[in-house]
């Protein structure tokens, strides 16, 4: 179905600072690209944050209707310790302290990463390419850029030439800082850098002896610097103009920056139309950080095991607390706001399990496109998941009150009604009812164990007892029907 027809999505563009009406580049279809993670730890739970507000974006633009590819890349080479080109290979390094393969490392937390966003239920995106599988077309790409006077070789590395850039093109344009301003902010390089400018980042860089992640290239044996894969892989999937490119905004600077610098550079257009990105993530109002021990890993909030968080939380619930805040506003994560989370999660989906029993009436009481307006309105509003989840307890009202009969539904609003909620709920909001799985996997266990109770009392004549359990199902609406071919149930 085409409702992108009838829905006019506002996006907040992190370039121009001001919502805007979103209009892709060729109707109906959207080309959108988040950078992914640098697999050389466990997914972490802020990337999961920023993933996940995409995995939304992405549902939606799909519930519109439109044709969506989506592109996240895995960094699996090039992405060095610090931002100014400092420091050893983050992959290169942690193979070197286990004492495995960097490409162990990487497959290792490749897993990680999709086993858990597999866990929260994300769709997986249209393409997933990784650095080390572009490194030709990366080459090219510098090629391309030394050709045009905006980068230079020095002992074997190649490094974009920012100055230059910024004579006719705004490096900064996208984060607001400027090029001066950058030259006191970058750490004096004691006389070890190449650079001719401290604000040049690094397109290439040559590998000493004891990095083991080397390719040849023209100008050493070496390996790309970590802004270039995104460069060229967005260009080379969606071409040199896109929709939407996504990240967390500690991205902004320099990654995305150095990001339009290459591309425009090569193409002279610019490359992205919005640019969106997501705000952090403490943890208790703190930062989180493995050192000071305010620190926990995604898949441990949903086994337990772990100091910071009272229980276990489902995916489910983790997913609906992360939604309910907008993705603009720093989210704090505690057990004591999960608790509350859990709260409502289960609020909601109990009214869902009970919208499935309840029964039309002659009229209507409360208007359901009218709502259902509201809900796309808060979706086309810059992906307002808050605003959505405040509608869907408007439903939750409505159910309750229908089955009160203190409100009614006609059979085509009823079912329109259902259709609309289930909808935001598992398709838009991509939540799970895993409670309602898994109680009713145990109720079917329970019943099972009393229809065989009931048969070995018949078995002894014992008539009470068999008529006793029948009859007090019946009473919490499970009915057992006699066959041929034993003992059914139905639940009502
Ligand atoms: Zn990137």
């Amino acid at each position: 179905m085409e409702r992108y027809k009838e829905n006019q999505i506002k996006v907040y563009n992190s370039l121009s600072k001001k919502k805007e009406n979103f209009k892709p580049i060729t109707e109906g279809y959207v080309g959108m690209y988040v950078c992914g993670p640098t697999v050389y730890s466990n997914a972490h739970l802020g990337n999961v944050r920023t993933f996940m507000f995409f995995d939304i974006v992405y549902r939606y633009l799909l519930h519109l209707g439109y044709k969506v590819r989506y592109v996240r890349n895995i960094t699996d080479a090039g992405h060095l310790e610090n931002d100014a080109d400092e420091g050893e290979d983050r992959i290169a390094k942690k193979a070197r302290i286990e004492k495995i393969e960097p490409m162990e490392v990487v497959q290792r937390y490749t897993v990680d990463f999709h086993n858990v966003l597999k866990n929260y239920n994300f769709l997986p995106p249209s393409i997933e390419p990784t650095a080390t599988g572009h490194i030709v077309e990366q080459i090219e790409m510098i090629k391309e850029i030394i050709a045009k006077g905006f980068a230079y070789e020095v002992n074997g590395s190649v490094y974009f030439d920012v100055l230059e850039y910024n004579k006719n093109e705004h490096y900064g344009i996208l984060s607001g800082r400027k090029v001066e301003d950058l030259i006191h902010n970058t750490r004096t390089l004691d006389g070890q850098s190449d650079k001719k400018n401290p604000q040049d980042f690094a397109l290439w860089k040559k590998a000493d002896e004891r990095h083991i992640m080397r390719w040849p290239s023209p100008w050493s044996d070496g390996f790309p610097g970590w802004h270039l894969e995104c460069s060229v892989m967005s260009t080379k999937y969606l071409g040199e103009q896109f929709d939407i490119h996504g990240g967390g905004m500690d991205l902004k600077f320099p990654h995305h920056e150095c990001e339009i610098a290459q591309s425009k550079t090569c193409s002279g257009k610019t490359p992205v139309n919005y640019w969106m990105h997501t705000n952090m993530l403490l943890l208790n109002s703190q930062k989180m950080a493995k050192s000071t021990g305010n620190f926990i890993l995604p898949n441990e909030i949903l086994s337990g095991e772990n100091d910071i968080l009272p229980k276990a939380f489902t995916a489910s619930v983790v997913r609906f607390f992360n939604l309910q805040a907008n993705y603009r506003s720093i989210l704090d994560f505690s057990g004591e706001a999960l608790e509350a989370s859990e709260k409502g999660h289960t609020k909601l989906m109990e009214a869902l399990n009970l919208l499935d029993k309840i029964e039309s009436d002659k009229t209507s009481t409360f208007n359901v496109q009218e709502w259902e307006n509201s809900c796309y309105d808060a979706m086309n509003d810059d992906f307002n998941t808050p605003i959505l989840i405040a509608n869907l307890f408007e439903a939750v009202k409505v159910i309750n009150h229908i089955r009160e009969q203190n409100a009614s539904l006609t059979a085509p609003d009823l079912l329109a009604f259902k259709k609309a909620l289930n909808s935001f709920v598992f398709d838009v909001l991509g939540l799970t009812n895993e409670n309602h799985q898994a109680n009713s996997e145990k109720i079917n266990g329970v019943v099972e164990l009393l229809i065989k109770l009931r048969k070995e009392a018949r078995e002894n004549k014992d008539w009470a007892l068999s008529d006793q359990i029948r009859d007090e199902l019946i009473v919490l609406g499970i009915q057992l029907k006699d066959g041929k071919e034993g003992t059914t149930f139905s639940v009502n």
